[in-house]
């Protein structure tokens, strides 16, 4: 049993700030490099030409209550890997841009963005939240302490549907009502295979009366146990 975090919600928010920011000064002085497959890149943070090639888009984007674009496969793969467990905010930027692109003016009527939040136990294991860090790319506000991650669960890849349902189950809260309150909010992680994790992160969140809540990730992977069948 992971202990309760005894850090506000503030200070989450602060140490996540904090972290990214030192993360993207030192990747800043390195020269722009393709955040898949690392080869040479005019600009960054962005995919190269052949990894951008090789993105799959979803036949159907909407499924379940959840928007994802992307099929998680290739190069995408790559950037959640590189940006989870090398600790680098470029392939999470990158992953934010692409999705920025395909929204377009659908963001004009996002009043705020929230990013499915880590436990602070992980945020200190991962340096940073990399659905913030996608959230930060979309050009609407974001919030970064409203919803909090109470319970400290199990990591969903390793689950099955069922599992993952009972994991993530009342896992999240509002630690700020008034700014979830009347907003349109988008709802955002990097991800997403079952939706059970974005689901408990929507039911936490409607009970402060959003106007409404759009459920987002930049791709959609299959849970293996489908995959095998
Ligand atoms: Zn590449």
């Amino acid at each position: 049993m992971v202990k309760e975090s005894p850090l506000a919600p503030s200070t989450i928010e602060a140490l996540e700030l904090l972290r990214a920011a030192s993360t993207e000064l030192l990747e800043l002085f390195a020269p722009p490099r393709c955040v898949a497959c690392d080869q040479p890149c005019v600009e960054t943070p962005a995919f190269c030409a052949a990894c951008l090639s090789q993105l799959e888009r979803c036949a159907e984007p909407e499924q379940a209550g959840v928007f994802a674009p992307f099929v998680q496969h290739g190069p995408l793969v790559r950037a959640v890997h590189r940006a989870k467990f090398g600790a680098r905010v470029a392939p999470a930027r990158a992953m934010g841009l692409l999705l920025a692109d395909t929204l377009g003016a659908q963001l004009d009527a996002v009043d705020l963005v929230v990013p499915v939040p880590l436990h602070i136990e992980r945020l200190r294991v991962r340096t940073f939240n990399q659905a913030a860090e996608i959230a930060k790319t979309l050009g609407r506000p974001v919030s970064y302490g409203s919803l909090v991650r109470e319970r400290a669960t199990r990591p969903q890849a390793t689950l099955g549907r069922d599992e993952r349902r009972a994991n993530v189950h009342e896992a999240f809260a509002v630690s700020n009502h008034q700014k979830i309150h009347g907003r349109n909010v988008l709802l955002l992680d990097d991800v997403v295979t079952t939706g059970a994790t974005l689901s408990a992160a929507r039911d936490a969140l409607l009970t402060a009366g959003p106007a409404s809540v759009r459920c987002v990730a930049v791709a959609r992977a299959v849970l293996w146990a489908d995959r095998a069948r």
